[in-house]
């Protein structure tokens, strides 16, 4: 009876639910496959770990400056410029505690009541939800899969009205693991310059690309689009450093000042040892990460090519990230015991009861008729996990 009309417009993350689910019937002892979680189950490596122990043995356990430690930026600053080539200064880099807190304080630096912003589905869940949580308003555009999901330069043109604010990019994407090429990001660029619309370009699964397929960041097309983007990135992902929450934020100094004072009235710094953590992730031996892509990969082929054997369900190659978002349109329509499996989370619903397989159905995401398997856990897991799904489309009648 409390609670605002803001709290009580968020949804809690769908995702998390279905995970959470997941992790209550093992806890009983059922032998579920989860192919809900978007993380890697990879351990943290060790050199990074390390140098969080360190931190803490030197006693770096107190307050430090709200966005970021020096030494922190001066990573980001290097791996942004190495990577990316973008040239960035101290002042136009934000740490938060995790990429999504980054999202969090762009939304409440610049979007207000009667903002629109541009956000294509399939899109990450925590999207539509930050941006309402601002007061502004999600606008969101259905992509096309003969597009391979992503937003081409009409339909983000068709989406624009003059309260359009922002667009919001996420290459490789969450969920369906597809990567915009250089072309297709210069198409919107080319459109968010001439309208002035601001980029926030969600960089998170960068290093998971597969196929030979080179990552472009928006931001660097010209120093038009680089400074109407921020590029928002974290350790999450490419070091299995979920649990540590660092991410970061790279745009104009105005916004970034603008976002520390916000951080400054609501987190302060980043977690102390997590910092030292990451700048060691962004500075030292990058062989963990070629180690986890390899084997990524090799999962990413053997799920999509078994998916792509079962009677109504259809499969994109996606070239990044660690998802895959089957097309299950043919299993809609069909029955388990005279019930009707209607949408995707009917889908998901029956194979979590009969065969205890956990997936996040596509409804979460914008995008009914799909569904989002995580393909960050082991091969084994990945093995059983479709030959259950594979025997529970088979007692569909
Ligand atoms: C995981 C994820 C993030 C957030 O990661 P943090 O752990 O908060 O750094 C942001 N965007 C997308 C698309 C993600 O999948």
């Amino acid at each position: 009876m409390f609670l605002s009309q803001r709290a009580k417009a968020i949804k809690p993350s769908p995702t998390l639910a279905i995970d959470a689910k997941a992790k209550a019937l093992k806890a009983q002892g059922v032998d579920v496959i989860g192919f809900g979680v978007g993380e890697p189950d990879f351990d943290t490596p060790r050199n990074i770990k390390e140098a969080g122990i360190k931190a803490i043995e030197n006693g770096f356990t107190k307050y430090c400056p709200v966005g970021g430690t020096d030494d922190l930026k001066d990573a980001i600053i290097e791996k942004l410029k190495k990577d990316n080539g973008l040239p960035y200064e101290r002042g136009e880099i934000i740490v938060s505690c995790g990429a999504k807190h980054s999202l969090y304080n762009i939304a409440m630096t610049v979007l207000e009541k009667g903002d629109e912003v541009i956000i294509p589905a399939p899109y990450w869940v925590s999207y539509p939800d930050i941006v309402a949580l601002a007061d502004a308003t999600p606008v969101i555009v259905n992509t096309s899969e003969n597009n391979g999901f992503k937003m081409t330069a009409d339909e983000f043109r068709r989406a624009i009205t003059p309260k359009t604010k922002a667009v919001v990019i996420n290459s490789p994407s969450n969920p369906t693991g597809s990567s915009y090429s250089r072309k297709e990001l210069e198409g919107i660029a080319e459109i968010a310059v001439e309208k002035k619309i601001l980029i926030i370009s969600d960089d998170i699964y960068e290093k998971l690309v597969y196929d030979g397929f080179e990552f472009t960041s928006i931001a660097s097309l010209g120093k038009e689009v680089k400074d109407l983007t921020i590029v928002v990135n974290g350790v999450s992902k490419a070091y299995a450093m979920t649990g540590w929450r660092i991410g970061y934020a790279a745009g104009s100094k105005e916004i970034i000042t603008a976002m520390t004072n916000i951080q400054s009235q609501s987190t302060s710094n980043p977690t102390s040892i997590s910092m030292k953590a990451s700048t060691e992730a962004l500075t030292g031996s990058q062989d963990a990460v070629t180690l986890m892509v390899r084997e990524f990969d090799k999962r990413r082929v053997y799920m999509v090519e078994r998916l792509r054997q079962v009677k109504g369900i259809t499969c994109l190659r996606p070239n990044g990230a660690f998802y895959a978002f089957p097309n299950i349109a043919g299993l809609l329509g069909k029955s388990f015991n005279g019930k009707i499996l209607n949408s995707s989370s009917d889908v998901a619903t029956y194979l979590l009861d009969e065969v205890k397989v956990a997936l996040v159905p596509g409804g979460a995401f914008g995008a009914e008729g799909y569904l989002r398997l995580s393909y960050a856990t082991s091969m084994e897991n990945i093995k059983k996990g479709i030959d259950r799904i594979e025997k529970a489309v088979g007692m569909l009648k």
